[in-house]
């Protein structure tokens, strides 16, 4: 997924603060219990349907089964369909998955990832390989499953009659059909993130058109490779510059509940992912969790795009480090 953006001064940048708002507390007391197994499950589900590449068996018959599990957990859910030129130059049909989860604000809090599947695992050193789609058990489903049980658990919540955030959640489609490796045409920008890009620009209309079906979201929050044993979260520097409160907001939140490790107080180049285009198309202050090492030649695990994105690299400890932190940090009034 992505490339990252090596700006040469984006240290001085790392001044800039975000004029998001804050509307919470870290004090409050939560009763939030993310279940790590059931967040492991709700990932190899999407990875036992095969690759989720669009266009495939496999990404219909996934895109169908978040639809209802989003909506057996009481969200209003319905796909985005869409389309958007690829880095070929072609016409990309487009399937967010968005739904609704109704709480007791006013805004809701964005949580999204990317249930899509890279088409080519073009960081194999294999020659064959390279044109093998990637299974994205780590890069897609990761960031889907723990958002699944995040909502699992709101709806736990709200049941019992406890305080809910309202939730919109984002799976962007085509996150990760960036210009291939291999690629010898036409060089073209913005390759990475198609599915939200699209779902930017039509916010971005709906909440200008002052629709009042629209729900406005407060700030989000992207999950994007949570799964990998030994992961760690620097914050990103796109993060710190648009959503800088916010990401103050989840380390703490991370620190506090003993996750530190994994939330590290790094800061590091800014990465070109989804949340880039919902902070600058629709204007929603939005951090991203990923998983990035300093001391790796691409920046990601050595799996990163490759056949090895498997299960085999999900760990319930990291799950449960990233689940618990978002799940009380929204859950905090
Ligand atoms: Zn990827």
């Amino acid at each position: 997924m992505f490339k990252i953006v090596q700006y040469s001064v984006y240290v001085l940048l790392l001044l800039c603060v975000s004029c998001a708002k804050q509307q919470h507390s870290s004090h409050s007391a939560v009763s939030c219990a993310f279940s790590a197994d059931s967040a492991y499950a709700y990932i190899a589900q999407q990875v036992s349907f095969g690759a989720r590449v669009p266009g495939t068996e496999a990404h219909q018959a996934c895109g169908d089964w978040l639809i209802n599990k989003l909506a057996h957990h009481g969200a209003q859910v319905r796909s985005q369909h869409g389309t958007m030129i690829n880095y070929a130059g072609e016409v990309q049909p487009i399937r967010n998955i968005e739904a609704y989860f109704e709480g007791n604000t006013m805004y809701a809090i964005l949580l999204c990832a990317h249930w899509d599947c890279r088409p080519w695992s073009d960081e194999e050193e294999n020659y064959d390989d390279r044109f093998r789609p990637v299974l994205g058990a780590n890069d897609g489903a990761s960031g889907v499953g723990v958002t699944l049980e995040i909502l699992r658990q709101l709806s736990i919540r709200k049941d019992r009659g406890e305080f809910v955030p309202s939730v919109k959640i984002v799976f962007f489609d085509c996150e990760d059909m960036g210009t291939p490796n291999h690629y010898t045409g036409k060089d073209r920008e913005n390759t990475w993130c198609l599915g939200s890009q699209y779902w930017a620009k039509e916010y971005k209309k709906a909440i200008s058109n002052s629709k009042p079906s629209v729900c406005k979201c407060q700030y989000g929050i992207l999950l994007d490779m949570v799964g990998a044993p030994s992961a760690t979260f620097p914050r990103e520097y796109f993060s710190v510059n648009y959503a800088g409160s916010y990401v103050e907001l989840l380390w703490r939140t991370a620190s506090r509940l003993g996750f530190g490790r994994y939330f590290i107080n790094q800061t590091v180049y800014p990465i070109t992912d989804d949340h880039y285009y919902i902070n600058t198309i629709a204007g929603i202050p939005c951090v991203d969790i990923i998983d990035y090492k300093t001391n790796s030649s691409t920046g990601f695990a050595e799996w990163w795009h490759t056949q090895q994105d498997n299960m085999q690299h999900i760990n319930k400890q990291t799950l449960q480090a990233v689940g618990q932190t978002v799940l009380t940090t929204i859950c905090s009034k």
